[in-house]
């Protein structure tokens, strides 16, 4: 079946269905590692504060002594110096140095970049522009915020409740980027921090744990996700984050794409439903802001779309059965 815009009961069908409809039901070792990957990052945000709070029990009681979680920390056995140290922002990995791409351009408007910071971005300004906006799907710790929203979305979607899903223009983000850098060269302050979920709930995670409380990180996160969920599925993740922006641009030439076998398509739009971003698999309108997140892949049931590197999709002229699989 040749490539075609969405026909009118397509159209239709998609209105209907919500993410909570399908299934990833191929492709399931890809998604269980990204799913690994995922859960191991969100673990590692929240759990890191835990290890630390144990380790200054250990060491000296101060202000770990006064934490609520003080007698669970207690329970531990002396811990030994972890692995991973920091943010998703800066992370120092058995003890070398990464850094966001976001967190470098941030350090660059605020002119604060020395040859520390360009070896620490290095590794990943590399990595991105190969494996594209992967950073989003497979690592960022507002993915389960995200699932939250998307499941109560569809929960009130059944309950009858009609929810708004408003489609900012894609220039958006990268105007909220712009605005933010040039705010911060301005102000020699950095101020993506102040509103990139990962780095804002990473800092949450410590302050819950030493100091018992939440602080504006969490306002703005749950502000982000009562946008996601009763203005705009996926919103802040498709329309306003200044890290997928970043990301995005870096990924412009990235050779890891989602690509389909036109052959095989029967235009069920499942795959345009299953993205959060907003991209469209069924028509091949793909662009930077793909998190190769690989849902699209392991939704369609006639198995038309890869992820591939740098070259387009071939089947086998028996796996050519267009709605068999339904
Ligand atoms: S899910 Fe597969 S068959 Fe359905 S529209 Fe997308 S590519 Fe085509
Ligand atoms: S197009 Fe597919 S791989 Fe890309 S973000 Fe959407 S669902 Fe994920």
């Amino acid at each position: 079946m040749a490539s075609k815009s969405p026909s009118a009961s397509a159209a239709a069908a998609r209105a209907r269905l919500s993410t909570a409809d399908l299934r990833l039901q191929r492709w399931l070792r890809y998604q269980r590692v990204r799913r690994a990957t995922l859960a191991l990052s969100v673990l590692w945000v929240l759990g890191l504060p835990l290890w630390h709070l144990a380790r200054d029990l250990f060491e000296s009681a101060g202000l770990a002594a006064g934490s609520r979680w003080a007698v669970l920390a207690a329970l531990s056995a002396r811990p030994p110096n972890p692995p991973l140290l920091g943010a998703p922002w800066t992370v120092s990995l058995f003890g070398l140095e990464l850094l966001d791409p976001t967190a470098f351009v941030s350090l660059l408007a605020a002119r604060a970049v020395d040859w520390h910071v360009v070896l620490g971005a290095l590794p990943l300004l590399v990595l991105v522009p190969f494996l594209g906006r992967f950073f989003c799907g497979w690592l960022c710790p507002y993915l389960p915020v995200l699932a939250a929203s998307n499941g109560l979305r569809a929960l009130l979607a059944r309950a009858g409740l009609r929810l708004p899903d408003l489609k900012l223009p894609r220039w958006t983000q990268y105007a909220v980027l712009a605005g933010l850098l040039s705010a911060t060269a301005v102000a020699q302050t950095q101020l993506i921090p102040l509103v990139y979920p990962p780095s804002l709930i990473a800092r949450e995670a410590y302050r819950a744990v030493f100091q018992g409380s939440l602080g504006g990180g969490a306002v703005f996160i749950l502000g982000a996700f009562l946008f996601d969920t009763f203005g705009s599925r996926a919103g802040f993740c498709r329309s306003l984050c200044p890290g997928g922006a970043t990301f995005a641009l870096l990924s412009v030439r990235s050779p890891v794409k989602v690509r389909r076998e036109p052959a095989a398509c029967t235009d069920c739009t499942l795959c345009d439903v299953v993205c959060n971003l907003g991209q469209q698999p069924m028509t091949d309108k793909l662009d930077m802001g793909c998190e190769r997140c690989g849902k699209c892949v392991s939704v369609c049931p006639t198995d038309a779309l890869r992820i591939e590197i740098g070259k387009p999709v071939t089947l086998a002229p028996e796996a050519v059965t267009p709605g068999a699989a339904r």
